[in-house]
């Protein structure tokens, strides 16, 4: 186990009034992926499951994880996608280096990080209203109402090779990273995803209330999260208490499921959920 101690959850929704969900995700000791595919005829949802079926499959191997590992399974999956489904899918991950996290992306999926308080974004999107804050035509906030929100300048499979961009962050005792698809991230904002990440504690019931909060929130897009809590890195002593401390955590661990706003097993989630050392 690369990263050290991990815990995680995951959980995806196909919202309220998409027919499909075009999501797809993994969540492996050492690699985390979501994939958000777009394009007609279930173009779409077959795009993205062959961008994680590429991460998948590739898990068993003992390859270093590095950028030319990541890059390899973007082009196969880009490959595969234009001779087969069509369509095509954005990717955002994490996979486990050495001492620390290699992240990527292409498209408008987005991967954060939450430590010691506050929450921010790793990646960059590749997306129309990006390049609007960049140029200083629209503000951060704006972003999620823009008419052209959901217009992404970069997929895997579309045309060509997409090339991922690469985030590398030291792997940090007491932090939860999350990964997203920008059906959560269109519904909700920073400091309503920051909240929720902060008030639950356990990884899994972190995942299933961003979903349920996107759904609630309106919940006009396939909604796809991946949680990561780091509990102990490589190579330092276990602590005794090994939950993230550095949030700032309510008090629910009496009886977290009475806290929680509805019934869970209600929520149609095939969760994948986990821990490794
Ligand atoms: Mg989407």
């Amino acid at each position: 186990m690369r990263a050290g101690q991990v815990n995680w959850g995951s959980a995806t929704n196909r919202g309220r009034v998409r027919r499909v969900n075009e999501d797809a995700m993994l969540a492996l000791p050492d690699v985390f992926v979501v994939s958000d595919g777009m394009g007609g005829h279930r173009a779409g949802d077959v795009a993205a499951r062959t961008v994680i079926d590429e991460f998948a499959g590739a898990h068993t191997s003992a390859d270093p994880r590095d950028r030319e590992w990541v890059t390899q399974r973007v082009r196969r999956a880009g490959r595969s996608i234009r001779q087969g489904s069509g369509g095509g899918a954005t990717v955002v991950g994490l996979v486990a280096e050495p001492g620390r996290w290699l992240a990527f992306n292409i498209g408008d999926s987005r991967a954060y990080a939450c430590y010691q308080g506050t929450m921010q974004q790793i990646t960059t999107d590749h997306s129309v209203v990006q390049e609007l804050v960049d140029s200083g035509e629209l503000d951060r906030a704006g972003m999620r109402t823009h008419p052209q929100r959901h217009v992404i300048t970069r997929a895997i499979g579309l045309v060509g090779d997409s090339h991922p961009d690469f985030f590398q962050l030291p792997i940090r005792e007491g932090e939860r990273l999350l990964l997203c698809s920008d059906g959560l991230t269109n519904e909700l904002t920073e400091a309503q995803i920051h909240s929720v990440l902060a008030s639950q504690i356990d990884p899994q019931l972190a995942a299933d209330a961003l979903v349920l909060a996107a759904v609630r929130a309106g919940g006009r897009d396939n909604v796809t999260v991946v949680v990561v809590d780091v509990l102990a890195v490589p190579g330092a002593a276990a602590s005794e208490d090994t939950r993230p401390r550095e949030l700032p955590v309510e008090p629910l661990e009496e009886d977290i499921e009475s806290t929680l706003p509805m019934p869970w097993a209600a929520l149609p989630v095939p969760a994948s959920r986990g821990s490794s050392r």
